[in-house]
């Protein structure tokens, strides 16, 4: 039985059903992403009490989120009101809250919720389903400087700052200073790199042709920069090659081997040479949100939760981490962090806590199976790598971008973005162009930590 503390949502002491509905089991799913949303439509049909938490009242599709920073969409073209998501969904309830706390052993977890304060509220399953966050290899103050791309917030951000920057470029007198506006250096050459970094060279070319009176946007450099020796690891090394190609065809400067070691408001320093740029991009890498610490559970570098067959963490088998946040190696390979495995696991342990709440036995440990791995570069051009199958161009285009429209959560969505895509696709605009903030003077006083 769930022993609730402070707070129990379902508020069932004072009501008929309060005795039916305190004999049934709780669980909690910290986060509505990928991986939180699977795990609770998979627990849709179980006598249970669903609460997912999440501190966004959305669910976003990430894998689009450089198309709101590029202003190809609106953010709520891409993203979901978790509440409307699951609506049909009798047995969850969806709360606005962040976790700020587990108790184990006290089976509680604590959560802000806006305007409420602080809560605590008990479970008998727990998945934690959190997600990733940038991360600044230990120099948290780059963020102030190079926002990361996790949110629509920073989608919105890297959006007003490119866009600031071409309007500041086109009013100074300073020959220095407009070069520097119209620098934009993207660290982390992964697949979100790459994509924003051929989206930003398709705008300056064809969708800013013609709207400015006294700079040519088509002359801006965009620097793609990454420590490793080459583009795209995750790819085989031929697909990468040719993404090289394409991108230095689309004029994009290819830095790899390059270690950042500062960023600040004149730009980056990587490899003892200066790059004077006022857009500095933050896609290099990622670290597990601080929920996976308050599990008190044994993580990998980047803080995700080591877990075992069944995605679970501890011995009593009811502590649950999914998604991203969690490292897992299966034949000898780490478990990628990305949407299918997210869905999979997700899905997994919700049937796996269906089961053990109605007393059935547990099926198989958890094992993945890859659909494929894929990466757009711009317009016209993505490369699939599925098992020994590597394609690339126009083909593949069009396949990219038909999955894309059917994974976006609710024909709505899909409907708009297909509008925009069409529209975008015929005459080179972007229809989300605005700045909807000033660009202002970074105040290093007031500096903030990576989200
Ligand atoms: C820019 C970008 C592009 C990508 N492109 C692709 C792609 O093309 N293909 C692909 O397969 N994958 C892609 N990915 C990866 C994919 O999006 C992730 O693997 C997937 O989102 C992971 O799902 P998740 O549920 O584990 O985490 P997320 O989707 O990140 O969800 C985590 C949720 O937890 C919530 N949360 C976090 N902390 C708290 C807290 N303290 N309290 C309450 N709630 C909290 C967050 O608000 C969020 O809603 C991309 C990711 C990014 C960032």
């Amino acid at each position: 039985m769930s022993t609730v503390l402070t707070e129990n949502l379902s508020r069932a002491n004072s009501t008929p059903d309060a005795e039916l509905r305190s004999r049934r089991k709780r669980i909690v799913i910290v986060g509505g992403g990928f991986a939180g949303i699977a795990a609770a439509r998979a627990l849709r049909k179980v006598d249970a009490e669903v609460i997912l938490i999440d501190r966004r009242n959305h669910h976003i599709f990430q894998p689009l989120l450089y198309q709101v920073a590029t202003a190809v969409l609106a953010p709520s073209e891409i993203a979901t009101p978790i509440r409307q998501l699951e609506a049909r969904q009798k047995n969850l309830s969806v709360v606005l809250a962040e976790v700020t706390g587990i108790s184990l052993s006290g089976r509680t977890i604590e959560a802000i919720h806006p305007g409420l304060g602080l809560r605590k509220l008990g479970f008998d399953y727990l998945v934690v389903a959190a997600g990733m966050r940038p991360s600044y290899f230990g120099h948290d103050e780059f963020a102030l400087y190079a926002p990361g791309l996790k949110s629509l917030n920073e989608a919105e951000t890297i959006r007003t700052k490119i866009l600031s920057a071409f309007e500041l470029a086109e009013s100074t007198e300073d020959d220095a200073e407009r070069a520097r506006q119209m620098t934009f250096v993207l660290v982390g050459a992964g697949p979100t790199g790459v994509e924003l970094a051929a989206s930003i060279a398709h705008m300056v070319s064809i969708t800013l042709r013609n709207n400015f009176r006294r700079i040519d946007p088509a002359r801006s450099r965009i620097v793609l920069v990454d420590g490793g020796n080459r583009i795209l690891p995750t790819f085989a090394e031929s697909l990468s090659r040719k993404v090289e190609r394409r991108l230095a065809r689309l004029g994009i400067e290819i830095r790899t081997g390059l270690k950042v070691e500062k960023v600040d408001e004149q730009g980056v320093v990587a490899g003892h040479d200066r790059i004077a740029s006022a857009t500095v991009l933050w896609t290099a890498g990622v670290a597990a949100s601080p929920v996976v610490k308050m599990l008190g559970t044994k993580t990998d570098r980047a803080g995700r939760a080591l877990v075992g067959p069944y995605m679970e963490i501890g011995e009593a088998g009811d502590v649950f981490v999914v998604g991203d946040a969690t490292s897992m190696t299966q034949d000898d390979h780490p478990v990628p962090g990305v949407a299918q495995a997210a869905i999979q696991q997700g899905g997994f342990v919700g049937r796996l806590i269906a089961n053990r709440v109605t007393g059935r036995k547990d099926g198989r440990p958890f094992r993945y199976h890859s659909k494929g791995n894929m990466a757009v570069v711009g317009k016209n051009f993505a490369i699939l790598e599925a098992g020994r199958l590597r394609t690339s161009g126009f083909a593949t285009w069009i396949v990219w971008t038909v999955l894309h429209v059917l994974a976006l959560p609710q024909l709505q969505n899909r409907f708009r973005v297909q509008t925009q895509w069409f529209w975008s696709y015929l005459t080179g605009q972007r229809s989300s162009r605005l700045i909807t903030e000033a660009p202002r003077p970074i105040d290093p006083g007031k500096q903030k930590s990576a989200p």
